[in-house]
Formats: C-alpha cells, structure tokens, sequence
C-alpha cells in the first residue's frame, strides 16, 4: 500500500532544515498507524511526503504501486485524486458551501458527473452521522461537525488510504473521542488510515505507532 525507503526531504535556506532524515516505513492494506512526536519533529512532512503532496528530497516513496518520487506533477495530482483522501486539522472547508457541496468537491478532479457526485456525498456524510445536516452550510457547523464533513470529503472518491494530520487538534476532548470513534469505525470497515498526533490518547486509539524525533523515525 504504501512504502518509504530512506526517505529525505530538506528544505532549502541558511542552514537548510533537513525535516525528514533516512525514513523507512511500510503500511499494509487495512493498517492504522500513529504517527507521534513533538512539535517540530517532522511528522507533518512526513505525512506530505506519504500523501504525495511533495516528492521527497531523496529516498523512494511507493503509494498505491507509483513511485512518487519520479511522477509528474500532472501524474502526481491524478494519483492524489484517486488513491488519496487527505483529513487536516484545520478543517479547510469552503465556508459558504452547504456539507454536501463541501464534500461532493472531493470528486471534482476525477470527471464524475455533477448529480453523481451529489449522490456520493450525501451518501459519505451519512456515513460520517451527517445525514441531518446536508444542506447546512460548513459556516453554521461545530467544530466536529467540520471535521465528520472534512472526512466525508476524503472518504467520498473511495481513496487506497487516508491521511490525517492532528484530525483532533481542534476540537475538544469530547468531539475528539466521537471523531477517534468514527476513525477506528472506518478503519474496521477497511479504510487504510495514517494519522499524524501529538496526543497520546490519539494514538493509542491506533493499531500500531511510531515514533519521530528530529526529522528520524525511533526504533
Ligand atoms: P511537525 O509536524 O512534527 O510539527 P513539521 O514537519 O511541520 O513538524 O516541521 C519539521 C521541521 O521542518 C521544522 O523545523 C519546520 O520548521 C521545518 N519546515 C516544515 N515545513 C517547512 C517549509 N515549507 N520550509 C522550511 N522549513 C519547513
Ligand atoms: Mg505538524
């Protein structure tokens, strides 16, 4: 599904920051890794780097059978469309969207028809327990109602794995438990799942963990 070897990514400046230093990693199909470190320690490169949103400085990156390391950025942006769904602590949610809007966008790159993207929406926020709040614009919902729609959206083109970076960071202890609760749900549905944390509870809520610190990955 997916896998890192030796992977690097060093951005330039005076010293450059090299943020991910000689990672292995391998994540099978159904997995559900935690991905924990301090603040700085270069988890949120590293989950760039396994969502093919950047290519490593060196090292391979193999997602879904493609070397993302050596695609295009035409190539790179049809493997995102398809293979990947991609969850962030910030929501990133068009304001003036109804949810099933917000959503249905997670289709727009793949040249599904309009009223079959609406229908795949509405069917991805049902799964997430939001198929009260369809039409609701994403400005008139809380902070965990946000964060199901930002999961709709990732989870709505069927995606190989999904990415999350801090899905809990803003939100408080109670939606983030309901949100952990709907990640391990997916999870046991068959949904390959990589989530970037600081908080120990996050994690642990994951079949497997690992550890970063100054852009390594820990033994
Ligand atoms: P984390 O997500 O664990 O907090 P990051 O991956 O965001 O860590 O950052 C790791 C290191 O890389 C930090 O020192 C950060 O300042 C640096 N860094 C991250 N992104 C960039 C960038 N686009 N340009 C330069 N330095 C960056
Ligand atoms: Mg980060």
């Amino acid at each position: 599904m997916l896998e890192l070897r030796d992977v690097y990514k060093t951005y330039p400046g005076d010293p450059p920051v090299e943020s991910v230093r000689g990672v292995d990693l391998t994540v099978e199909a159904g997995d559900m890794l935690a991905v924990r470190g301090a603040s700085g320690s270069g988890k949120s490169t590293l989950l760039h780097l396994m969502a093919a949103l950047d290519r490593p400085t060196s090292g391979q990156v193999l997602l879904a059978g493609q070397p993302v390391q050596d695609l295009s950025d035409r190539e790179l942006a049809g493997l995102r469309a398809h293979r990947v769904g991609v969850v962030f602590q910030q929501f990133f949610l068009l304001e003036s969207l109804t949810a099933v809007e917000n959503v249905a966008t997670g289709l727009l790159y793949r040249g599904v028809p309009g009223a079959q993207r609406r229908e795949a929406a509405v069917r991805a926020l049902q799964r997430v327990g939001l198929g009260h709040r369809l039409t609701h614009l994403a400005s008139k919902l809380s902070g965990g109602e946000r964060q199901r729609v930002a999961i709709a959206r990732a989870l709505v083109g069927r995606p190989a794995v999904v990415f999350a970076d801090e899905p809990t960071g803003n939100l408080d202890s109670v939606a983030g438990g309901e949100i952990m609760r709907l990640v391990q749900e997916l999870n046991n549905e068959g949904t390959t799942m990589v989530i970037v944390t600081h908080e120990e509870a996050v994690a642990d809520a994951c079949r497997r963990q690992i550890v970063m610190r100054d852009g390594q990955v820990l033994p």
